[in-house]
């Protein structure tokens, strides 16, 4: 009888603690929903008044009576600018978090998306003298089904990175790929650059959220450390992978693999196959 005593006792504190450390964790699931919901809201809040500053300050840029003018008008553009994309980050990523992220895929040209944001960091490249170059494989299509604008913000971050963290020399961004199944391609694209490279025992927290590999103390690089993740995040719900491989003070080389339906022809209204697009 002792023994069966014992034996509730224990069956009874097993139980106590399982519940404790279940309501523990529905007390975890909910904090953590509260910070998502708060961050969403905060960055919706915020995005609004932003967007507001960015496009008078646009037009004050066209109206500028000075020089003097337009650079203050400019700056402010550039600074909402760089603002906004800061708040777009913390709202991308609580939305991941809290698996509210949706994808809308349709069709879209790749090739042309790619050129479209390296001609974005023209200016920023021209300053620092780095070659930006493109090699899109001809003997794939161009035209392909995806979220377009993700696919954009996946681009933009490894892109932008590659310049940002390159003093001299090239980023090249390369394409290539091969037909899977019918109407199916496995493409490669990899952001390779001439930087300043990540110490190998960096390079596997370059995608965790928050992470840069200067420390705050000395930052030169200005960015939430939240691109990376966010970009690995965008490609593995597309069904791909991502990687990096890098030597320190010789450069970078980020890259994803993705399989891609090919934008049918009528999808495009125009019938006509994808190389004779371009
Ligand atoms: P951030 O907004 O700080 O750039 P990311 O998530 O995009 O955040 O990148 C995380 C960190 O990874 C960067 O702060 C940087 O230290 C490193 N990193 C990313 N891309 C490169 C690159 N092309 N060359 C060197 N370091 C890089």
């Amino acid at each position: 009888a002792g023994d069966l005593v014992c034996l509730t006792q224990d069956i009874s504190e097993t139980y106590r603690r399982e519940t404790e450390l279940e309501e523990a964790r529905d007390r975890a699931e909910a904090a953590n929903r509260a910070k998502s919901a708060f961050l969403a809201n905060m960055s919706h809040e915020i995005r609004t008044p932003m967007n507001g500053v960015v496009g008078m300050s646009e037009l004050l840029c066209e109206t500028a009576l000075s020089e003097d003018q337009r650079l203050f008008a400019e700056t402010i553009r550039s600074s909402g600018e760089a603002l906004l994309t800061i708040i777009n980050d913390v709202l991308d990523y609580s939305k991941i978090e809290a698996s509210k992220l949706r994808l809308y895929p349709e069709a879209f040209d790749l090739e042309r998306c790619i050129h479209e944001v390296t001609v974005l960091l023209m200016p920023s490249a021209r300053d620092k003298g780095i070659q930006l170059l493109v090699d899109f494989d001809l003997f794939l299509p161009t035209r392909f089904v995806a979220d377009p604008g993700r696919m954009r913000q996946i681009l933009t971050n490894l892109l932008g990175n590659a310049v940002k963290f390159t003093q001299n020399g090239h980023v090249l961004t390369r394409v290539v790929g091969l037909e899977r199944d019918k109407g199916h391609y496995e493409l490669h694209v990899t952001v390779e650059d001439t930087g300043i490279g990540i110490a190998r025992e960096h390079l596997d927290h370059v995608f965790g959220e928050f992470n840069q590999v200067e420390s705050a103390s000395n930052r030169k690089f200005e960015g939430t450390g939240l691109g990376l993740a966010i970009t690995r995040e965008l490609i593995q719900m597309m069904g791909g992978s991502v990687w990096v491989d890098s030597e320190l003070g010789r450069g970078s080389s980020f890259g994803f693999r993705i399989v891609l339906p090919v934008a049918e022809p009528r999808e495009e209204g125009l019938g006509l196959p994808a190389l004779e697009m371009r």
